[in-house]
């Protein structure tokens, strides 16, 4: 597979959720000497000056709150390969209007097979037309996580959030931890990396980090 270079402003975006109508969860945000970016269940800064692109300012304050008092240094130690396991879900892409359709390249035909006889038919997934449809989802054939959580001092996390901050690829401090209802702090390289917790892991799977 073809390895694409991340960008520090795509990784900030990757944070975000744009389209839920608020203005901070839109795009990264430059407050008080930091860059933010957050989905309002996870969120990243990092210092301005480390930051490569340019930032909107936001006036309202509304981030650093979560980081206030976190001078904790805890170093967290976990094995990567227990919690990729946990990505047991198949993965699906969302195709774009007007894109041409993954499964039949564009045909608008797939060959069904059957104990050697071959039929020719429209593709069930475009449905002939060669063209997925807007919001159309394809498998991409990756795995990803289903439900599932980690737990710091007894304080489940998102498996998905806590992956995120894996992905920074840096060494991980725990800095903050202040309650189960709080989010929790980790610094990553020159990262801080806030997540909420999560009240409850029902029946699924929970993996003990700390
Ligand atoms: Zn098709």
């Amino acid at each position: 597979m073809e390895t694409k270079e991340i960008t520090q402003e795509k990784l900030f975006q990757s944070f975000c959720a744009p389209g839920i109508f608020r203005e901070y969860t839109e795009a990264p945000f430059e407050q008080n000497g930091y860059v933010y970016a957050t989905n309002g269940h996870i969120i990243i800064r990092t210092p301005k000056d480390l930051y490569c692109s340019q930032a909107a300012t936001l006036e309202k304050p509304i981030s650093s709150f979560v980081f206030d008092g976190a001078n904790k240094s805890i170093a967290i130690d976990f094995n990567v390969s227990e919690i990729e396991a946990l990505k047991t879900e198949p993965e699906y892409r969302v195709l774009k209007k007007s894109q041409e359709c993954g499964t039949c390249e564009g045909f608008g035909e797939v060959t069904w097979e059957f104990e050697h006889h071959e039929r020719e038919d429209d593709c069930p997934v475009c449905y002939g037309s060669g063209i997925a449809e807007a919001e159309h989802k394809e498998l991409t054939g990756n795995t990803t996580f289903g439900t599932a959580y980690v737990t710091i001092y007894d304080t489940p996390l998102d498996v998905k959030l806590f992956y995120k901050l894996v992905q920074l690829n840096e060494p991980i401090a725990l800095i903050k931890y202040t309650s189960k209802t709080q989010a929790i702090v980790f610094k990553a390289g020159q990262y801080d990396v806030g997540i909420m917790p999560v009240s409850s892991t029902g029946d699924y799977p929970v993996i003990k980090i700390l």
